[in-house]
């Protein structure tokens, strides 16, 4: 039996300031140590002011997740040395009292099974250090405390998940859910990072610390259920310990002992009063929290008669349901759900490529109502689309340039497959003796129209002229 479970820390992006200064709480791309002040660098006599809007993100995210909040919530100091830690302490949340951290108790639907989150604490970034070199081989370590004292949640799940896959796609749906509540940019580089606690067979637990990537927290779970395996079935005692990720070799390396809690020494921060949560400031909240993926998702398929896989992928991508909703109208939002999830998503599926997309939401609307109203075929629709997204022109201007537009002259093409027949006697011939072979004229008058003939307009014609 193999239980995992996982803390992962989410930097809340979305704010303009740290959590208790007004430093930007943007650290990316800055001078090092040029985004800093006396109390993210802790100096003597400096004091602490709670970031309101970080504490309204994170009950937002915690009313998301289903934790319940509690009436007030308290910060306590984490003690430990470690260079990018200027305070020697980082001020975090404790529920060893009793609940005073802003969520607990959670839950989370994947694929048929709940992951219940245990916990959700508001608490400071370190900075960073920096290395000449590698980490292990440098003489030189730099620190730069630019993302000292920024806002980030600690999501604590209970040991639920039974293998690696559901951790990634756990993962992947909490990325898309605080993307889509405005709370973070889980693309952002080191926005999410993630520690796996993992045992098998009740053994003792192993810790794997701060893994970057999704797919490194599943292939480091993975390698280490195989390694704790082996151990046991050759009746070695799994050590209990903290183990990281050394994605060069693929494979989880001992870092050090496990440090038991109390090695924290976590006192109560007495520099930030204990802070009330009323009811109706919850309430409000709640109301002003966009919809949820799930809702969206149902909306879809009830609304326009998406099908539930298209709503699925669709709903879940904030960047793409956001373009959807922009764009769609009553009679077209299946179809621009359709070039959305169909094509779009192949064109443009990282974060960079998505960000450079060349598509205004009045280009991707008219050309749904052309291939709706059978102005241009959906093959031609394809080639529209990459035009647009090389050029940004307009759907009108396009489909001029490249004479595109669809035959709707019923003459002209039957005067085409007048020809094909002519060319090709023995796929006529056979295709009235059998009805089924009749695709390959179709596909034939197809290329000759270069893509422009309605499909279905030309198997009514072909079938007419074969009467079968
Ligand atoms: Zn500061």
């Amino acid at each position: 039996m193999i239980k995992i479970g996982l803390e992962i820390h989410c930097q809340l992006t979305k704010l303009e300031s740290k959590l208790f200064c007004s430093c930007k709480a943007n650290y990316r791309n800055l001078e090092t140590n040029s985004n800093i002040c006396p109390v993210c660098v802790g100096l003597p006599g400096s004091l602490p002011l709670l970031n309101k809007k970080a504490v309204e993100k994170a009950s937002m995210l915690s009313l998301a997740l289903g934790c319940k909040i509690p009436e007030h919530i308290s910060f306590f100091r984490k003690n430990y040395f470690y260079p990018d830690l200027p305070k020697n302490f980082q001020i975090t949340q404790y529920n060893a009292y009793g609940p005073t951290s802003i969520g607990s108790d959670g839950a989370v639907p994947i694929e048929g099974k709940t992951i219940r989150i245990r916990r959700i604490q508001l608490e400071e970034d370190p900075g960073r250090l920096l290395y000449e070199g590698s980490s292990e081989k440098t003489q030189i370590t730099l620190v730069d405390y630019n993302r000292a004292g920024t806002p980030l949640v600690e999501i604590v799940t209970e040991p639920d998940f039974e293998n690696p896959r559901q951790v990634r796609i756990f993962l992947n749906v909490l990325a898309d859910l605080v993307e889509n509540l405005g709370v973070s940019d889980p693309y952002l580089e080191g926005a999410m990072r993630v520690d796996g606690n993992i045992s098998v067979q009740n053994g003792n637990r192993v810790e794997i610390k701060n893994v970057g990537s999704f797919r490194d927290v599943e292939k480091a779970l993975h390698f280490e259920m195989t390694r704790q395996q082996s151990l046991v079935d050759r009746n070695i005692q799994v050590i209990a310990e903290t183990r990281h990720w050394d994605d060069a070799r693929k494979i989880t390396v001992s870092s050090r002992s496990k440090e038991e809690e109390q090695d924290y020494r976590y006192l109560p921060e007495a520099d930030i009063p204990i802070i009330l949560i009323k009811q109706d400031k919850i309430e409000s909240l709640r109301k002003q929290m966009p919809e949820s993926i799930v809702d969206k998702k149902e909306r879809y398929i009830k609304k326009y008669g998406i099908p539930q896989q298209v709503a699925d992928v669709l709903s879940s991508d904030k960047f793409y349901s956001d373009l959807f909703e922009k764009a769609h109208n009553e009679s077209n939002a299946k179809e621009i759900a359709n070039i959305i999830t169909t094509d779009l998503m192949g064109f443009a599926d990282t974060r960079e490529k998505k960000m450079d997309l060349n598509l205004t939401d009045r280009n991707l609307s008219d050309l749904a109502d052309a291939i709706i109203h059978n102005k241009i075929t959906r093959n031609s629709g394809k080639i529209v689309l990459q035009e647009m997204l090389k050029t940004s022109k307009s759907f009108s201007e396009i489909v001029a340039n490249l004479d595109l537009g669809s035959m709707s002259d019923t003459s002209s093409l039957e005067k085409i497959i007048d020809e094909v027949f002519k060319e090709e006697e023995k796929a006529v011939s056979e295709a009235k003796q059998n009805p089924d072979t009749v695709n390959y004229i179709v596909g034939k008058v197809m290329r000759k129209t270069k893509g422009k003939a309605n499909p279905n307009t030309t198997l009514e014609i072909i079938r007419k002229k074969l009467s079968v």
